[in-house]
């Protein structure tokens, strides 16, 4: 019998405003036997996502906060090492959600056994995994993009908002600004994504550098941000705009709710559209989104960036990393 002993990270306390390394500890387990049904898997990917700052807060939620003095959840892809499984076997390669943690336990139903001969293993927490999908959700079923649309995505640079983009352009726009986080991050967008002009936010007011890129206004706006992108999104938003908003992390770390847009009117007057997404409504079309996407990555009409952090000591620094733009693309955890 083997017996594996596994490293995994709990919350010790819940933040205050931007989490520190503190909030954290990384615990050694031993990871029993599988039980009828049950599979080991050795995680070799982990995603860290911005959603999880939202789960260390106390308080309802879309989804229950994380519990203080246990480990942290999240998708993550790894080998299956032991297994009671008539279902998944050792040696398949399977997504779930027990991430922040070196060997996972799992109900085989919890898992997916993933294809990894083309796309890379990580590539299923990235492109073709969540963030890809919620991209490709704004751009087609929330935002609706037409042919010859202006579209503004914030966030360009992150993991969705790369994706995001570069959809905004597969599903007809002809004209995609990004915003991102500093001069290089915006070379990225136009250089790497095929985004047409970047703005980088840090250098000056968003609102003032959209009306540079975009003259005329823009029609769609992807939301990764809110705060001050958003209303400089809304003002520029053309009569019959649409918006999908996916997130707002200008505001996670807040410690009180931050003041919304001034200009909201300006959706009475503009005739526009706002609309919410969450991801995890969709789950059904995921399959078939990420056999597109397989498809996109492999004949490179599909770009994307990884950020890497190497070892499960490291995810809580990935974590903060990512919070606060220390990645580029899709910020990972290699364990
Ligand atoms: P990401 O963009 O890869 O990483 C987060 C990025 O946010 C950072 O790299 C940083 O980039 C940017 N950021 C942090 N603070 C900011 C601020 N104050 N103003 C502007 N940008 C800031 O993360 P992701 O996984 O792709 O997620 C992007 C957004 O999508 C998040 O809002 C997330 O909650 C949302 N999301 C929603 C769903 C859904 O179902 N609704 C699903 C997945 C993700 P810079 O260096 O450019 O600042």
């Amino acid at each position: 019998m083997t017996v594996f002993v596994s490293r995994e990270v709990r919350l010790t306390s819940r933040p205050v405003g931007a989490p520190v390394p503190q909030n954290f500890h990384v615990v050694d387990t031993e990871v029993p036997e599988p039980t009828a049904g049950r599979i080991v898997v050795r995680n070799t990917w982990m995603s860290v996502d911005p959603y999880m700052r939202g789960r260390m807060d106390d308080g309802a939620s879309y989804i229950e906060p994380f519990r203080i003095g246990e480990a942290l959840e999240g998708h993550a892809i790894g080998v299956v090492v032991a297994s009671a499984s008539a279902d998944i076997p050792v040696g398949a390669t399977v997504v779930h959600f027990a991430g922040w943690r070196e060997y996972a336990v799992l109900d085989a139903a919890e898992a997916t056994v993933v294809d990894t001969s083309r796309p890379r293993p990580q590539d299923h927490l990235d492109a073709l995994g969540q963030t890809g999908f919620t991209a490709y959700l704004a751009v087609t079923e929330i935002a609706r993009i037409r042919t010859g649309d202006v579209v503004f995505v914030s966030g360009a640079a992150g993991a969705v908002g790369s994706v995001a983009g570069q959809l905004a352009r597969r599903f007809g726009a002809a004209r995609v600004i990004g915003s991102a986080g500093g001069p290089v991050k915006a070379r990225v967008l136009t250089e790497e994504f095929g985004f047409d002009a970047a703005i980088d936010y840090r250098a000056g007011s968003v609102a003032e550098q959209l009306a540079v890129a975009a003259p005329d206004g823009i029609d769609v706006y992807i939301d990764n941000v809110g705060g001050d992108h958003l209303e400089a999104a809304i003002g520029a938003l053309r009569m019959h705009g649409r918006a999908a908003l996916i997130g707002m992390i200008s505001g996670y770390n807040a410690a009180a709710p931050a003041p919304g847009p001034t200009n909201l009117y300006d959706i009475v007057t503009k005739h526009l559209t706002l609309r919410g997404l969450l991801v995890t409504e969709y789950a059904d079309r995921a399959p078939a989104y990420a056999a597109a996407a397989a498809r996109w990555l492999a004949d490179g009409s599909l770009r994307t960036r990884q950020t890497v952090v190497d070892g499960i000591d490291n995810a809580p620094r990935a974590f903060l990393g990512m919070l606060s733009g220390a990645n580029t693309g899709k910020m990972l955890v290699r364990l």
